[in-house]
């Protein structure tokens, strides 16, 4: 499919801008740019059909079943998108004076209020666009408060080797070295080599639970004192709420500071990079470090913003991405107070629904019952048939469903990690399990069909390494530029 730029022809306008009725003015050269602006030159029909194109080539929630584990693949109600589309939140500007936003203000100030009761933390900050932005100024804030203690030998990070990548990452980018603790049979934390691994130069632990093998820890609550007996904070990585919401909180569990994706959660459209949105959740000792503003009432009632009185500083522009609260807020509006915790008991009724069948045949390396996502293992069949889980995820696409998770979590061989989440019926899900045991069936009675699938997408098997490594992310004008 030619690119936008390579259906450009010189000349071909498509004017959108009404003539110009204001007294034009010449810049200062300085600020203009030397040479003219490469932008495709084509028909709005043309506009019109490539992005359709694009469309029809990718595979989004609205097309079908997409199970992608821990990245909470929900359907996204459409309500919240025309909530976030108000001409009265769009047309407005992070500058303007406060007296003009207070509308917004209230807002994020709602919007933290829910946040803050389902998490059990005191304090949020919206200002990191993603997960691991989260996790970063999480870290940062753990940070902020051992050098405020003077407390600076601590250089250590635990994290359990289940954990989410962006864990290792975060730490790491804080100056921290990062600890591995090793899982449990149970697929917990195993407690012996916590405590053996903590000290006085543990500065925290980065933990999400339920972990990436679906697998709520019970330990929790002697987890986070083991931390807290040494010294160091817990940082809960939330990003996938969706089994936890509304019915127990990382607060409770003894967590002091944590990230969540509302990009995930709580209902905004993600996959291809879009708007995303990881605010930062923490306890009261921790909220003078927060980044970015805050936002408080004057004592006439109105509302008002300042920086902590301990910033760690900004992490990010103004507000954050200001729309993506919107969508949550009305998100959380829309479900209530008892809609949010039924969304996530279905989300993991919905998991153990389809565990419960594929078990019959697929290797299952943590059997007990799962949370919101459960992970599969292909190690069995690999040996007997020779077909891997990448087999078996790309055989996936050629039904229409979007493959799960692989390879991860990095503990399990062969991993194929499913999320089903509350949003798909019964339905879907029965259909997904007949795909999967036939699939299955087929790795025996005609393995090569699966070793060369998918048959039916617009591309087979990428090299994916190398679209990581040396993404082409740029068109090459050539001579022109
Ligand atoms: C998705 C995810 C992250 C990272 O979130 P991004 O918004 O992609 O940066 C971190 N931890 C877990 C458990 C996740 O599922």
């Amino acid at each position: 499919m030619d690119l936008i730029f390579e259906k450009s022809v010189p000349g071909k306008k498509l004017t959108i801008l009404p003539e110009c009725d204001v007294p034009e003015v010449e810049f200062d050269p300085a600020f203009c740019r030397s040479k003219k602006l490469n932008l495709p030159e084509v028909s709005e029909t043309e506009i019109s059909r490539h992005y359709s194109r694009l469309a029809d080539r990718s595979h989004g929630v609205n097309d079908g079943f997409y199970p992608l584990g821990s990245c909470t693949m929900k359907y996204n109600p459409k309500v919240n998108e025309d909530a976030a589309g108000l001409d009265e939140l769009t047309d407005i500007h992070p500058l303007q004076p406060v007296s003009s936003v207070q509308g917004w203000l209230e807002i994020f100030d709602t919007a933290e209020k829910y946040l803050r009761e389902i998490t059990g933390m005191d304090a949020v900050s919206f200002q990191p666009a993603a997960g691991a932005h989260g996790e970063f100024t999480g870290i940062q804030l753990i940070k902020a408060y051992h050098t405020a203690n003077n407390d600076t030998k601590r250089n250590k990070i635990i994290v359990p080797d289940s954990a989410h990548g962006t864990n290792p990452a975060s730490g790491s980018m804080c100056g921290y070295e990062v600890v591995s603790v090793p899982s449990s049979e149970e697929g917990g934390i195993d407690l012996e080599q916590l405590a053996a691994a903590v000290g006085d130069d543990t500065a925290g632990l980065m933990l999400t639970n339920p972990n990436t093998l679906g697998i709520f820890d019970r330990n929790i609550l002697k987890i986070t004192e083991i931390i807290h007996n040494a010294g160091g904070l817990c940082y809960y990585d939330g990003a996938n709420l969706n089994a936890v919401m509304g019915i127990v909180r990382p607060g409770d569990m003894g967590f002091d500071v944590m990230h969540m994706n509302l990009h995930k959660t709580f209902s905004t459209p993600h996959g291809g990079g879009g708007p995303g949105s990881g605010p930062v959740a923490c306890k009261d000792f921790l909220a003078g470090f927060l980044p970015g503003i805050r936002i408080g009432k004057t004592d006439a009632g109105k509302y008002d913003i300042e920086a902590a009185p301990d910033t760690i500083g900004s992490v990010g522009l103004f507000y954050g991405n200001a729309l993506v609260v919107v969508k949550a807020l009305s998100y959380l509006l829309t479900l209530g107070r008892e809609g949010v915790p039924e969304a996530a008991k279905n989300a993991v009724l919905n998991a153990n629904y389809m565990k419960a069948k594929l078990e019959k045949v697929y290797t299952v390396p943590y059997d007990k019952g799962c949370m919101h996502e459960f992970v599969i293992s292909a190690v069995d069949i690999k040996k007997e048939t020779g077909i891997t889980a990448l087999d078996i995820a790309k055989s996936l696409i050629d039904y229409g469903i979007h493959p799960p998770t692989i390879y991860f979590p990095l503990i399990v061989h062969e991993a194929l990690m499913f999320e089903p989440t509350e949003t798909e019926t019964r339905e879907e899900l029965d259909k997904a399990v007949e795909v999967l045991l036939k699939i299955h069936e087929e790795a025996y009675s005609n393995p090569d069909k699966l070793h060369s699938a998918p048959h039916n997408a617009v591309i087979g098997r990428p090299d994916e390494v190398t679209a990581a490594r040396k993404p082409v992310v740029r068109f090459d004008f050539g001579a022109e530029e």
